[in-house]
């Protein structure tokens, strides 16, 4: 097939063309792939008396009076016809629509799609149904395509579109080669692009998705996969001894969870082995991932290496290096800090002691990756992500190393699915238990009548000499927008709490700023801390158990319980209460949620359940393109079969081979398109 702008297509003019461009589809491929959000089946044929209530049938029928409108009310018409088959009456209706008047007439047969429904007399009718003259019909008689549209494009409109680009297409080249199809039972291309946009029936229809789920999984998972040489055969630094960890665990004020000694396991295992090790540790908050990582560090410097631990802000790379002074006092192992903020004669002699090997261990931000840092002897890397680094900064940091050994610290916990699909390149260990004698953080939803009970609770305990986090979606009033902010709210709660401290903190604030109120309210010099999400990615404040969320329903749930996490790092018992407005029934189901789990596994899958293609959590979080078909929570069992094809794909080294280079092509273009993922 040859690509074309659209508007080489028939019955497409300037004026079309421009509302597609709207949706993003400029070419006849981008069309094609413009799939329909469900079907409706107009196959059903029914007679006007066999018509069940609030089913969705075709009928053939004629109009016996043609169409009467008149006005209820101001702003309100109505109009109405009568039609009829051998079976019976029924009466069609229209709300507030001028054009029908005058368009059909006595006598005139309709096939006439829609749901019949009762009136308030209980007469049956159907309203807004989708007429077609008899004999003329295009997708009555048939199963139609509803796309996602909005704005000036009708179903009518892109629907005709569809069939004429399906038609001029003509041949369609295949992307997914023949022995993969062949393998995985996928539908060759022209009848899978057929059947999603027309299908002959269910059976077809799913056939078709299967496949377009399968090829969308597929180039997503290489070129994913692609960034990195997974045949990597470089052989990884050995750790001679890591038994000698033991002398480690033994200094620990606690014993490790069974969880925490797996995922060590794990780890130590690649390090004695000759591989590289790529791992991901995942764990909520709180699971002690930060332990794990101290017990491989002091490996790595105990069989004689350098290590280095980087975090994406200052405030969590001080955080940790106290963290790992703490764990390494007395064991003799020499740390350093390095951030981006520190005088450059400072930076100058960090540099010099690494460079020399005096320091073991470097813990920094950014600062790390840059050039003028250079390691003795640098096996083991560790990154804390709150948010991704970039793959090509974690390849500098590693680059300052002989193949060093990475380990990836996660705190968004993410179902299994989806973490395989975002790091498919990285090996994965889960700690999926939290250290024994955590309290739950006892979490509510309520509404606005709740208030002055919430206000009161708040005083009680600010009084008990406890501390408070309010967060809000948004920084400052915009007019457009109802929702709480940051600023009016502060100002509203010094009011209401006279006596109290109240601090704010924002995006807005420079790094500095809020470093500043951070350090206040973590010395207990703020009561409560009014925020926006900043607080997400903030340091461990103990006395601080209660998390009030406005507009809850703003926030995705893994937000929520990322924000959730920032409470109950203490021994009393810490409570999240979350402001929710509205009806909606996901809303709902989301509060309800949180309310009933405190497990970041179960919420980050129920967040994906909720939200449909397209739109499942973290997309735009993790820097993966939109999907257009595939679903990562229903669609797993897909999803499992792309990943034995990937690999089967790369270490068969078959993407440098010419039947290929379709597929490739594509995997190239949505690495442009997506430079998160680079
Ligand atoms: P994470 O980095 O996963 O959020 P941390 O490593 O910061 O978790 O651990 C949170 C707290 O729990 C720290 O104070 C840590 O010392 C403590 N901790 C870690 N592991 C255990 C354990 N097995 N038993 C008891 N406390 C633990
Ligand atoms: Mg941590």
């Amino acid at each position: 097939m040859e690509d074309k702008n659209i508007i080489e297509l028939h019955g497409i003019g300037q004026k079309r063309a421009e509302l597609f461009r709207k949706r993003g589809i400029n070419t006849l491929s981008e069309l094609l792939y413009f799939f329909p959000r469900t079907h409706e089946d107009r196959t059903q044929f029914k007679s006007i008396a066999d018509c069940a209530e609030n089913e969705e049938v075709c009928i053939c029928a004629e109009v016996y009076t043609p169409v009467s409108m008149f006005r209820v009310r101001k702003n309100m018409t109505i109009s109405q016809m009568t039609v009829t088959d051998d079976s019976g009456m029924l009466q069609i209706v229209w709300y507030n629509n001028r054009f029908v008047k005058g368009q059909y007439h006595t006598g005139e047969k309709y096939v006439i799609y829609g749901k019949v429904v009762r009136d308030k007399y209980g007469k049956r009718q159907m309203v807004n149904p989708i007429l077609e003259h008899e004999g003329k019909e295009q997708f009555t008689g048939k199963i139609v395509p509803i796309y996602p549209l909005s704005g000036n494009l009708t179903q009518k409109v892109v629907q005709s579109v569809m069939e004429t680009a399906i038609k001029e297409a003509g041949r369609i080249d295949e992307y997914i080669p023949d022995f993969i199809r062949q393998k995985y039972s996928i539908a060759e291309i022209n009848y899978a692009m057929k059947n999603i946009h027309f299908p002959d029936d269910a059976n077809s229809y799913n056939i078709a998705r299967r496949r377009f789920v399968f090829e969308e999984l597929l180039i997503l998972q290489l070129a994913l996969l692609s960034r990195k040489d997974i045949t990597n055969e470089n052989s990884g630094i050995v750790f001679e001894d890591i038994k000698c960890v033991n002398d480690f665990i033994a200094e620990l004020p606690f014993s490790l969870t069974n969880a925490q000694r797996r995922t060590l396991d794990e780890i130590l295992y690649d390090c004695n082995n000759g591989k590289v090790m790529n791992r991901l540790v995942q764990g909520d908050v709180g699971s002690g991932k930060t332990a794990v990582a101290a017990a491989a560090i002091y490996t790595a410097v105990k069989n004689g290496h350098q290590a280095a631990m980087m975090a994406p802000t200052e405030i969590l790379a001080k955080q940790h290096k106290e963290t790992l002074d703490g764990f390494f006092e007395g064991m003799g192992i020499k740390t350093v800090l390095l951030t981006g903020g520190m005088r450059q004669s400072d930076k100058k002699e960090v540099y010099e002691l690494i460079k020399s090997g005096v320091v073991d261990v470097v813990i920094g931000t950014h600062a790390l990756i840059q050039d003028e840092l250079q390691f003795d002897d640098l096996a083991f890397v560790v990154t804390d992500e709150q948010h991704r680094f970039g793959v090509e900064q974690r390849a500098t940091l590693l680059s300052k190393g002989n193949n060093p050994h990475m380990l990836i610290m996660s705190a968004t916990p993410i179902p299994r699915t989806l973490a395989l699909i975002l790091y498919g390149d990285l090996d994965i260990s889960i700690i999926d238990e939290l250290p024994p004698g955590r309290k739950e953080v006892k979490t509510y939803a309520v509404g606005e009548n709740m208030r002055q009970r919430i206000y009161a609770f708040l005083e009680k305990s600010v009084l008990a000499h406890m501390q408070a986090y309010i967060v809000c979606p948004l920084v400052e009033d915009t007019e457009k927008s109802d929702l709480e902010n940051a600023v009016d709210l502060c100002e509203k709660l010094k009011l209401r709490f006279p006596k109290f401290s109240i601090g704010l903190m924002h995006g807005k604030m420079k790094a500095k700023e809020k470093e500043e109120v951070m350090s206040e309210f973590s010395k207990g010099n703020i009561d409560i801390l009014v925020s926006t999400t900043v607080i997400e990615v903030g340091v461990n404040v103990p006395n601080a158990n209660i998390m009030v969320i406005e507009n809850a329903e703003r926030f995705g749930l893994s937000q929520l319980h990322q924000l959730r996490g920032r409470v109950g790092r203490g021994n009393e018992q810490a409570y999240c209460i979350m402001f929710a407005h509205g009806n909606n029934e996901v809303t709902k189901k989301r509060m309800e949620t949180m309310c009933i789990s405190n497990d970041g596994f179960y919420i980050s899958e129920q967040d994906l359940k909720l939200r449909g293609p397209g739109d499942f959590f973290g997309t735009r979080q993790h820097g993966l393109p939109q999907m257009h078909i595939a679903n990562l929570f229903s669609d797993s069992d897909i999803l499992k079969e792309v990943q034995t094809a990937s690999k089967e794909i790369i270490e068969g080294g078959y993407l440098k081979k010419k039947e290929f280079s379709p597929l490739l092509k594509r995997i190239d273009k949505i690495l442009t398109d997506n430079i998160v993922m680079n």
